[in-house]
Parts: structure tokens; sequence; C-alpha cells
């Protein structure tokens, strides 16, 4: 036996990488990222306040005036308490882990967030995909059979859904997280809250074994690696024995309080691209394009022959996600991220050219 064979586990030898293209000199409109950066003078007013960070020293590893200000802003209840992650895969890593006991399961809708079922199997957890329904409502019956079947200790809930941009609804839900009870969690990842103004960050008194997880990611801060969740304290303190001590640094954490007393530049972004979102989706809709309803920075369309569009936008230069192979029920689905005015004009012609093609 090779060394890879006698030392790599077997269920990683088999999968094959992250596979993220080039985007150089392409339009990226792949990834849900906020294409807005800073006003000038807040990025001269960041790159002082980087200046005075002590890169020398450790952070201080409780975060404790980061976190406040994150409750404080972002809206977590009294009471209740965030842990931080390098991203909120990090997060999603964490609570696999020390979830992990053996028999253990995550159930998640699917088509959902490929980082569930990644982490599960990389912490050794039983991952149970529940499909939703065509229109990618939840199937509640589906997922209450599936529950009282797995008795998981993780369920995730993205609100909304990656990749198919549509609200659960939230009184299914609530359905879901009573089901779960006291045998699991349910996190509800509201990575795309800024553009859904939906949350169930309000309700988490109401449920001992809701987390509500975000990031600053799709608000603009993908490159600073920061996600949160809040839950109660009891539990948090749990997830907290297993992050590493010092896995937000320093830059980042600088960045991220700067960011926050400058919260409302942000909120501007997110609303410019919710209205974005509207005008784009109508103009697909007007050239005979199947769009779905988004609560998200993106919007999933279906088109018959979904290979062809991509490939022609890329000889175009512009780049989205073909999503058709993910799973059955996304099949000749594409994802596109909205963006400015400016590079969504190039995303319609570009499209508007392919498909007379
Ligand atoms: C993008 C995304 C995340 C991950 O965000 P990071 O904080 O950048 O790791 C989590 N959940 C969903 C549903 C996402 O789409």
């Amino acid at each position: 036996m090779s060394l890879i064979e006698t030392v790599i586990r077997p269920d990683i030898r088999a999968l094959s990488a992250y596979h993220v293209p080039d985007p150089s000199g392409l339009v990226k409109l792949d990834a849900m990222e906020n294409p807005y950066t800073l006003p000038d003078e807040l990025r001269i007013a960041l790159a002082l306040r980087l200046g005075d960070v002590a890169l020398n020293r450790y952070p201080v590893p409780t975060y404790a005036a980061l976190k406040a200000m994150i409750c404080t802003t972002l809206g977590v209840p009294a009471g209740f308490d965030v842990m931080l992650g390098n991203g909120s895969d990090e997060l999603i890593s964490l609570i696999s882990v020390a979830c992990a006991r053996p028999g253990a399961k995550v159930l998640a809708p699917v088509p959902g967030f490929v980082m569930y079922a990644m982490a599960a199997q990389f912490a050794g957890l039983e991952f149970v995909g529940v499909p939703l329904q065509p229109d990618f409502t939840l199937d509640l019956a589906a997922m209450l059979a599936a529950i009282a079947q797995h008795r998981p200790a993780i369920v995730y809930l993205a609100y909304p859904n990656n990749p198919t941009a549509n609200l659960f609804d939230a009184d299914a839900m609530v359905e879901i997280i009573r089901a779960v009870g006291e045998t699991g969690i349910v996190i509800a990842d509201e990575a795309y809250q800024p553009f859904a103004q939906a949350s169930f960050m309000p309700r988490l008194p109401e449920f001992a074994n809701l987390v509500v997880m975000r990031t600053v990611s799709k608000l603009g801060l993908a490159g600073i690696r920061l996600g949160y969740m809040a839950a109660s304290k009891a539990l948090l303190a749990e997830f907290d024995k297993v992050r590493p001590p010092y896995n937000i640094n320093v830059l980042t954490q600088a960045t991220a309080e700067f960011v926050l007393e400058h919260i409302t530049v942000l909120d501007a972004q997110a609303a410019q691209l919710r209205s974005e979102r509207g005008r784009v989706a109508a103009a697909l809709a007007g050239m005979g394009i199947e769009v779905f309803p988004s609560a998200a920075n993106f919007l999933l369309i279906r088109e018959p022959d979904a290979d062809q569009l991509f490939a022609r936008l890329l000889e175009r230069k512009v780049l989205i996600k073909n999503v058709g192979k993910m799973h059955a029920l996304l099949a000749n689905c594409l994802r596109i991220t909205v963006s400015t005015p400016e590079e969504n004009r190039v995303l319609l012609d570009a499209l508007q050219a392919s498909l007379v093609l």
C-alpha cells in the first residue's frame, strides 16, 4: 500500500477537491459576494485603525468587545450570547465535532448548503438529506417523518436557503424545531439575512434548542472570514470548548469592530442589492426565463439548456454558477449573484445575446 492509502481515510481519498474557477478577467457572479467596497474615507480610517493593531500579540481569546458589539448592533436578544467562527463554515465544523457522539446524525433539506454534509462526514456523523418539494418549499411531512425516524442531533434550516434562494415557511420551521425537541439542536442559518428581512433571531427565547447562525460574508466582508452564532449561554459554553482559542485574528477583529460602527453603510448596500434583485428578476422573466422567488442576494433560474447557456455566458466573460448537477431537483438550474446596476446590465446583455444565438 502507498503512503497515501495507508495514512489517509478512504472516504477522504474518494472525495474530489472543491473546484473554484479562476475568475480573472470575468464578471464574477458566482459566489454571492457584495460587489460594493467601503467608501474612500472609511477605507482610509480603517487603514489607520489597522495600523494600530498589535500584530505581535495573540488575540484576547474571549473576543468580549467584538461579541458585545455584535449583540447590540445585530439584534441578539438580551440574555443570549454569540460565539465567533472563522466564517460560519468553521462554526458548522465545530458544531459537528461537538455533537459527534457515536451514531449521531445530521439532517437537512436538500438541495442545500454543501458544508452541512461535508462537515458531518469529516466529523464522522451520518448525514440525512430530506428532499424539498419540486417548488423548493419544505416537505414538512417528510421532514417530520425523518426526524421521528433518525432523531438527528443537528438539523440545519438555511433561512433563506442556498442554492434555492427562498425562505422556508416560518410556521413549518417552528413545527420542525418543536419536533426535534430535547434530542437535538436546530440551526437557522441566516447567511443571507441582510437580504431577507426575516429572521429567527428575535425568537431565540422561545426555543431552548435553537441556534441562529450568521456571517458577514454576504454583507460585504467575505474576505475577513467572520461568522457568528447566537444561542443560549449554556449551549455556547459547550461549543466554545472545541473552538481553537485564537480562531479570529486581530485584523479580522479590528475590521469587524470598525465596520460595525458604520453598519449603516453596509445596510444601504444591502438595500441597493435588494432593489437590483427585483429589477434583474423582472428583466429575466421578461426574457421568458423561469426565475424562482428570492430572499437572498442571488437568483436561481431554470432554462431548458442550462449547460449551453452557462458556457455561452462564460464566452462573454460572465461567470455564474451551474448548479444543475448538484441535485435532481436542480436540473437545468443556474445561480446568479445580484450585483451593481453596471454588472447586472452586462449579465442581462450577455444573456439576451446567448438566448438568441
Ligand atoms: C455562504 C454561506 C455560508 C458560509 O459563509 P462563510 O461565513 O463565508 O463561511 C453559510 N451558510 C450558507 C447557507 C451560505 O450560503
